[in-house]
């Protein structure tokens, strides 16, 4: 088994000056107890940051130079050549960093599985970033979230992802072509490639900017993050746990749904307003995040300049259909 393992910001820096920008106790002693009797690879760099092999572990350093002489280290001049010396131990391989690492770990195709800490900032300075890993390719099998505390700089979450394999497949958490918005789009892409899903509860406080308004036994109320053009309230009513399709939901999320809505209408203090909601494959219904949500909208109709508001019930056509015959 070869697993990359590896701490990124939300926009994928993992290094700043050759050393991590945060400190999570959680990170270093997750890393300790995954790689602890294994192998460890790592680049040159990363060894030097590092200062002196890993005890308890195998240490293999890819380096051009192969004559440095370190206490503990094996050396290697390639990504492959690493791994062949690592197998002849027969222990776990843990792919350790930097990027240039990282890169050749993931093209290649003798890696398994990726254990990502996910820390919660945006690190605007970084000179070392995670490679993009594409839903195609890698898909999250793992995933739990944390709150920072006094150990922990930031919330953080431990993912692991796998190989994509086309028989496991499901369908895109996300569906980019109903983005209304650039900046939308280019959000959408960013929490796509991260591979979890920004309206399940935990994830809720990471990718959505509104916070909840209200929140009954089953459903969850915020505000839209990108209001529809001429509302004056644009309000998203999403069920706590993952379900695509309505007819997912259990009876007692489906009754706790005429509670939010008549909650919701009665903390906005709402004398009318108008509901909206998709249920099932985004390429059809024109929805934009697959986890169902209602939408309850109130048009700004005092307004003289008012148009009314533009919600989309189904998607653009399909492209490439296949011929319908007129019989
Ligand atoms: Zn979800």
């Amino acid at each position: 088994m070869i697993t990359v393992i590896a701490a990124r910001s939300r926009n994928r820096v993992i290094g700043i000056d050759d050393s991590l920008p945060w400190h999570l106790s959680s990170d270093l002693k997750r890393f300790k107890d995954l790689t602890m009797g294994h192998t460890v690879i790592m680049g040159r760099k990363t060894f030097e940051s590092i200062g002196h092999a890993l005890p308890n572990r195998h240490n293999i350093v890819i380096t051009s130079d192969i004559h440095l002489d370190f206490e503990g280290i094996q050396l290697a001049d390639t990504f492959q050549r690493a791994i062949l010396l690592a197998n002849l131990n027969k222990t776990e391989i843990f792919v350790i960093g930097g990027e240039r690492i990282y890169e050749s770990a993931l093209n290649s195709p003798l890696v398994d599985a990726i254990e990502l800490t996910l820390v919660n900032t945006r690190v605007e300075n970084g000179d070392a970033f995670f490679p993009v890993t594409l839903p195609e390719h890698w898909t999250v099998v793992n995933e739990e979230v944390f709150c920072k505390d006094e150990n922990n700089d930031y919330d953080y979450a431990f993912l692991r992802y796998e190989r994509t394999h086309e028989w496991s497949r499901s369908g895109p958490l996300l569906y980019l072509p109903a983005a209304r918005f650039d900046d939308q789009a280019g959000h959408m892409e960013e929490i796509l490639n991260d591979g979890i899903c920004p309206f399940c509860q935990q994830w809720l406080g990471w990718y959505h900017k509104n916070p909840t308004e209200l929140e009954t036994e089953h459903w969850i109320v915020t505000k839209n993050d990108n209001p529809y053009v001429g509302t004056l309230n644009d309000l998203l009513l999403i069920p706590k746990a993952h379900t695509e399709n309505f007819l997912q939901l259990s009876e007692d999320e489906q009754i706790d749904f005429s509670v939010v809505i008549a909650e919701t209408m009665r903390h906005f203090n709402l004398g009318h307003c108008a509901l909206g909601m998709r249920s099932g494959d985004m390429s059809r219904t024109g929805g934009s995040v697959a986890h169902l949500h209602a939408h309850i909208k109130v048009g700004d109709t005092d307004n003289p300049d008012h148009q009314p508001i533009r919600f989309k019930m189904s998607s653009v056509p399909k492209q490439n259909k296949a011929p319908t015959s007129l019989h």
